[in-house]
C-alpha cells in the first residue's frame, strides 16, 4: 500500500509523530480533508479536532489543538499548537478544561455588555477539550 510521510511537531513538545502512513483525515478551516500519498501541494490552517491517521492496517486518533499543515506529494508536515497521542491524554484534565470553557461561554451569553470574557479563546479551549475526549472515546454532551 502506498505511503506518505507524516511529521507532526508542536512548539513545546517537538516531534509527536514521524511515520509513513496510508491516509490522514484532518479538519482544516475550510472543512474536512482526506490526504493520500501523492496529494497535490497544499498549505492550510487546521482547527482543533481529533485527526485520524490510517497506518499499518489500522487507524488511530490524535488530538490537534489547531495549527498549520503543509502537504507535498511525499510528505505531510503539521505544526500544531498542541498535539497529543491517545496514551498521553489526561482525561480528567480535559474534562476540567471543558467545564471551565463551558462556564465561561455561559457567562459570556448572560453578560449584558462589555464582557471581559474572550469568547473566541473560550470556544477554542472547548474545542481542544472535546478533541481530547473524542480521542479517548469519552462521551460528552
Ligand atoms: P488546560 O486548560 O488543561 O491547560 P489547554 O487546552 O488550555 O488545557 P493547551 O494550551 O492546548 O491546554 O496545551 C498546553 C500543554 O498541555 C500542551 O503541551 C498540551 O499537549 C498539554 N495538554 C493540555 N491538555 C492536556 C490533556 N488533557 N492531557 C494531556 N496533555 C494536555
Amino acid at each position: 500500500m502506498a505511503t506518505i510521510k507524516l511529521e507532526l511537531v508542536t512548539p513545546d513538545k517537538g516531534e509527536i509523530l514521524s511515520k509513513d502512513i496510508n491516509m490522514l483525515i484532518v479538519r482544516s478551516t475550510a472543512g474536512e480533508l482526506g490526504i493520500l500519498p501523492r496529494h497535490a501541494n497544499l498549505l492550510t490552517e487546521l482547527q482543533p479536532h481529533a485527526m485520524k491517521v490510517k497506518m499499518d492496517g489500522g487507524e488511530t486518533l490524535v488530538a490537534i489543538g489547531g495549527g498549520f499543515m503543509e502537504v507535498t506529494p511525499e510528505q505531510i508536515t503539521i505544526l500544531a499548537d498542541s498535539a497529543e497521542l491517545p496514551e498521553n491524554i489526561d482525561v480528567d484534565r480535559a474534562k476540567a478544561a471543558m467545564k471551565r470553557a463551558e462556564e465561561r461561554i455561559a457567562q459570556y451569553k448572560q453578560a449584558t455588555k462589555d464582557s471581559l470574557i474572550d469568547i473566541a479563546r473560550a470556544n477554542s479551549a472547548l474545542a481542544r477539550a472535546k478533541a481530547r475526549l473524542l480521542v479517548k472515546n469519552v462521551p460528552f454532551n
